[in-house]
């Protein structure tokens, strides 16, 4: 039941005193042992992991990936521009966008990257900016929802992204004629997915239609990627995905489906986001106001403009009042933020134990998808990034915003706001 973070009280007591609450930590250990698990349960195949920066845009833990042997896999100019200042290119890089822009094609040729083709209209749209490249990836949408035995995982079909299996052959088929040599197939159909058969069924889905390609067309698909969706236990009861298991049964059907075809062989690529840093990055916030009204809050001087996910999407974020480690959850709070929204709640009726202000509070599994999908609502400002290294020390990583940030903007035709 219990659930901690990767630092204890006195620790973080230390951390705060060079370091002004909220801020996200993250935990160097946890990233590395991560990502060599995964490498790991893959180790019998030909496999890349592209961390899907979108998740932590932070070159700092970007860095520290593609020591570990990662890629990236970006989905807008700037991501691409990161990955260019960190001395990524060609096949170091996924590009996977959507609705993409000219200039972003422009640029994701220039650095030949691997391009995820989102539509069957991109192949005119890429060709005119940037130009066709010897290998292509497709989006692919089996449309429909998404089953695992009995269970819908996912719903496809309402889903905006890739291309229908007819667009799918249909483009191989341009794309040959074109020029275009060889091809990889991509899928993201479930988001989240603590469900350990969710891969192996993805994969599935992707070999069969490798093969239906190969044999139908003759065209070389020479890898899959599997793209991200390995969820990560949120709730105290959640169980891990038992990665040890993904690898052995995605590894069945890659021997059982592509094994015996013309294509004897492919690789294995991955774009997980939210499995790399998703468990190891702390939003680290302080109490600072208490008012019983109706309900009992908590304030903290964090809000929804650090970590949307509970006000977006109704998420669980574990929380522990750091030093109350052991003491019972006695009392029932919301614990808010300060934006005029109120809907900015970390935790609504969530029993903890009794919390005074000053108390840090530490909001668990912050890593993905939290800081970056920040924002600036009510003149807030972003938080540093803060990185625990493996021999315990702590380094800045980004700086938090100041007001002349927020107002650089508008430092424009000599027009500047005098701050
Ligand atoms: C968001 C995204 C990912 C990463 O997803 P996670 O859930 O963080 O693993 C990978 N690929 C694509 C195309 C995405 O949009």
């Amino acid at each position: 039941m219990s659930k901690l973070p990767f630092f204890t009280k006195a620790q973080i007591d230390n951390i705060c005193k060079d370091y002004k609450t909220p801020f996200y930590l993250y935990d160097e250990k946890g990233i590395r042992e991560g990502i060599r698990r995964l490498q790991n349960a893959f180790s019998w195949a030909d496999f890349k992991e592209y961390f899907a920066v979108k998740a932590c845009p932070n070159p700092y833990l970007i860095r520290m990936m593609i020591e570990e042997g990662c890629g990236v896999d970006c989905s807008s100019m700037t991501e691409l521009m990161m990955a260019e200042a960190l001395g990524l290119k060609g096949e170091q890089i996924m590009f996977s966008s959507n609705v993409t822009p000219a200039d972003d094609f422009v640029k994701a040729r220039e650095l030949d990257v691997i391009i995820n083709l989102d539509d069957i209209t991109h192949i005119d749209f890429l060709e005119k900016n940037g130009g066709l490249p010897e290998t292509l990836c497709m989006r692919f949408n089996p449309g429909g929802d998404f089953c695992i035995g009995n269970t819908i995982m996912g719903n496809p079909g309402d889903a905006k992204y890739g291309m229908t299996k007819t667009q799918i052959f249909e483009a191989v088929e341009i794309l040959m004629k074109k020029g275009v040599k060889h091809f990889g197939l991509h899928a993201f159909l479930a988001s989240n997915m603590i469900e350990n058969d969710y891969y192996a069924s993805l994969a599935a889905i992707l070999f069969k239609l490798a093969v239906e390609i190969n044999e139908k067309l003759g065209a070389d698909i020479s890898f899959v990627n599997l793209s991200g969706g390995v969820g990560i236990p949120y709730k105290p009861d959640d169980k891990p995905v038992d990665l040890e298991y993904v690898g052995k049964t995605v590894k069945k059907a890659y021997n059982e489906i592509i094994v015996p075809s013309k294509l004897k062989k492919i690789s294995i690529k991955s774009e997980l986001g939210r499995y790399i840093t998703g468990p190891h990055g702390i939003l680290v916030t302080k109490a600072i106001h208490k008012k019983d009204i109706y309900k009992n809050y908590v304030g903290v001087d964090a809000c929804a403009a650090n970590l949307m996910r509970p006000a977006m999407y109704g998420s669980y974020h574990h929380i522990t009042v750091m030093g109350k480690e052991n003491e019972a959850p006695m009392k029932m709070y919301d614990i808010t933020g300060g934006l005029c929204e109120n809907n900015d709640k970390f935790a609504i009726d969530r029993m903890l134990p009794e919390i005074e202000n000053g108390d840090i509070l530490a909001i668990h599994d912050a890593g993905a998808h939290g800081f970056a999908m920040g924002y600036n609502y009510n003149g807030k400002l972003r938080s540093a990034e803060l990185l625990l290294r493996e021999d315990g020390s702590v380094k800045l990583i980004r700086r938090a915003e100041t007001p002349a940030d927020y107002f650089a903007t508008f430092n424009f035709d000599g027009a500047e706001i005098k701050l």
